[in-house]
Parts: structure tokens; sequence; C-alpha cells
């Protein structure tokens, strides 16, 4: 079995869309003293915003529309992103819809613990697993890669 260990140290990007960066400041906030505990990444609107509220250092990739999302699922398939808080609005189509579906398909790729609303964030980043380390079990791709070319 392939494990990927993660330390007690979380390395977490956080994205919003436009109509939902309110609501993950306002999160990020609330749960300022947690987030102080790891390290924090976002794409490049949400990052100025949340390192203003926090009075945190974010790295800041592009902004979503311009790669960020994409640069961010390279982080996870390069195993440098733990956690993703990804508030993306459900209610109105983005120009890089393709990438947020790439993204989302990343976190799934390789097994990482993602949240996509309010409620499921609170109850990641309240799970005792967030100051533990943890072996990832990687999905077994062997399968896959040994396929014969088509
Ligand atoms: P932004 O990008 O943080 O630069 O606004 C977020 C997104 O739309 O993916």
């Amino acid at each position: 079995m392939n494990i990927h260990k993660m330390g007690s140290n979380k390395r977490i990007a956080l994205i919003a869309h436009d109509n939902k960066k309110a609501e993950l400041i306002e999160w990020a906030i609330y749960n300022k003293t947690a987030l102080s505990r790891h390290r924090l990444f976002a794409t490049g609107t949400t990052g100025k915003m949340l390192e203003k509220a926090l009075d945190q250092t974010i790295t800041k990739y592009m902004s979503g529309p311009l790669g960020g999302d994409q640069q961010i699922g390279a982080r996870i398939a390069e195993r440098k992103i733990d956690v993703l808080i990804f508030f993306w609005d459900p209610m109105e189509a983005q120009p890089h819809d393709p990438d947020i579906k790439a993204l989302l398909r990343l976190g799934v790729v390789w097994n990482i613990p993602f949240a996509c609303d309010r409620s499921t964030a609170d109850f990641l980043l309240t799970s005792p697993l967030m100051h533990q380390d943890y072996d990832v079990i990687q999905p077994d791709y062997s399968v896959y890669l040994k396929r014969p070319p088509r």
C-alpha cells in the first residue's frame, strides 16, 4: 500500500469565488487561531483578502481565472498541499469552470481532505486529525500506469 505522510502542521489551500469570498473571510476570521497552526496557500485575490483579515502570511498563487486553480491542482498532485478549502459558487458559471473541475478531480485522485462548503470546513478544521500526523492512503494507479498504449 502506498502511503503519503501528512504532518501535524498542514498545508491548507483556500479558494473562494467572488460571491463566496465574504463567507470564506468570515469563516477564516472565526477560525483564526486554528488556522494559525498551519501553513496557508491561496489563489491571488482570496489570498490578499485572507492575509489582511488574518494577519498571517499566505503563499499566494495567481488569480483563479488566470491559472491559480491549476497551480494549486499541480501542488496537490505533487503532494505539496494537504487540505483544500474551496468555497466555489454553485449559482454562477465561472470563466474557468474547466479549471475548477480539474482541481476538484485532483483532490479525489490524490485522496486529500477537502471542503466545498462552510459546514464541511467546520467539521474538517475541528477534526483531531488536523493536529496529528496522518497517513494518506494513496489510491493504487499501478494498473492504469501499466496499461498498454492505445
Ligand atoms: P481569486 O481566484 O482568489 O484570485 O479570486 C479564485 C477563483 O476564482 O478560483
